[in-house]
């Protein structure tokens, strides 16, 4: 018996903290997951672009399994996409194959959490956690809970990673609406300065889009991100329907995602590709690492940290990849909008591609 009320306690059940729940659940552990939200995943807060599982395979080759890692019932699908346009400022768009799911967030969200409880994790929800410490978790309500092993799955601002982490990530602060009105087929990215630094978007649903854009900061030029999105949404003509805002981690993962009994997954280790910004089946996959080797340890004693060895294998290259392109994305969009105009042409092409999809771009870049 141990001497804990869990073997696992997750601090958000977003898609890293359900799929960490999921499958050590379903590996025999005993895990509760502890989120804020009630209902989770609401608000929205995202962009609701991930890549279908075939175009998943194609971005990150190492991954194994991806049909059971990524089951995206059709309830959480609003429209499959399968063009990608690349805009530069002069809206002239480099037009690419892609395939891509525009989701419903928050069904998607519900679905992981079910699929979660499922495999036998319990959920508390409308529940904050305020900090940790060695192996309790104190709750805001004055409760504390107990655990072996305690995942920080809160996303950037998680406790653990405030508390136990000091290495900084760079933040993109991020903001979008849904609009009515139709937007054709393809998934739109935006580059030049109408996002200086980073990118905007455009994603059509099957009623409507997300329309939305990041920036960094120290690009910006005195204007806010506010002037900036107020500017790009004005191109489009619909009923707004929802404002939402958040931030984006950019630096790509934190070196350690383990320190003694403590793990963190998605965000809150830096779980995001900055080259085009996908998050979500990013930190599903982490999550599913995570919660194998969380079953692994409980059984045979193995070192959680071989988690972090893992991810290496799997997402290694194209962490790597996606960072080296983010950073040359940064200097080159910093040049005036018509020299990027210039550079997006039919020679660059396939460069911007493998740039975009986290592939080196040269052969020795
Ligand atoms: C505006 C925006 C647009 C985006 N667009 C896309 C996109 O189009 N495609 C894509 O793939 N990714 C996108 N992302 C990134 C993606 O949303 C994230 O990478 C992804 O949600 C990370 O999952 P997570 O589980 O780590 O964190 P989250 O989804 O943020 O979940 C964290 C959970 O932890 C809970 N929590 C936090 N702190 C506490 C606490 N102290 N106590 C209890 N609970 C806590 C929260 O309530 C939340 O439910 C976007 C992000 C933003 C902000």
């Amino acid at each position: 018996m141990s001497n804990f009320d869990r073997d696992v306690i997750v601090i958000g059940g977003g898609p890293a903290g359900s799929t960490v729940a999921r499958y050590a659940a379903s590996g025999g552990a005993d895990v509760l997951v502890i989120d804020g939200r009630d209902p989770i995943g609401t608000p929205l807060q995202c962009g609701e672009l991930v890549p279908t599982n075939d175009e998943m395979r194609r971005l990150c080759p190492d991954v194994p399994d991806m049909d059971d890692l990524f089951q995206t019932p059709e309830s959480a699908i609003s429209r499959h996409s399968n063009k990608m346009h690349l805009v530069p400022p002069s809206g002239k768009p480099l037009k690419f194959d892609f395939d891509g799911y525009v989701l419903n967030r928050v069904a998607h969200d519900e679905f992981l959490v079910d699929l979660a409880k499922k495999s036998g994790a319990t959920y508390m929800v409308d529940t904050r956690v305020e900090r940790v410490e060695e192996n309790t978790v104190f709750l805001k309500s004055g409760e504390t809970l107990s655990a072996k092993i305690i995942v920080d799955s809160g996303g950037h601002n998680g406790p653990i990673r405030r508390d136990y982490w000091t290495e900084k990530s760079v933040k993109i602060p991020v903001k979008f609406v849904l609009m009515e009105g139709d937007y054709g087929e393809a998934v739109e990215l935006h580059f030049g300065s109408m996002a200086p630094g980073g990118y905007a978007w455009m994603f059509p649903k099957q009623n409507g889009a997300n329309i939305g854009l990041g920036i960094q900061r120290s690009f910006a030029k005195g204007k806010s991100l506010n002037q900036y999105t107020d500017e790009f949404i004005s191109k489009y003509d619909g009923d707004i329907t929802f404002n939402g805002a958040g931030s984006l981690p950019m630096s790509g993962t934190i070196k350690k995602f383990v320190k003694g009994n403590y793990m963190l997954v998605g965000d809150s280790a830096g779980m995001v590709l900055p080259s085009n910004g996908a998050g979500i089946t990013i930190a599903m996959i982490g999550g599913r690492i995570a919660g194998q080797v969380i079953c692994e340890n409980l059984k045979n004693g193995t070192p959680l940290e071989n988690y972090e060895k893992i991810w290496k294998k799997q997402m290694g290259k194209v962490m790597r990849n996606s960072k080296r392109s983010f950073k040359i994305g940064s200097l080159l969009f910093r040049l005036p909008d018509w020299i990027l105009n210039l550079m997006f042409n039919r020679l660059t092409k396939g460069i911007i591609w493998r740039a975009v999809t986290c592939r080196r771009m040269f052969w020795i870049i």
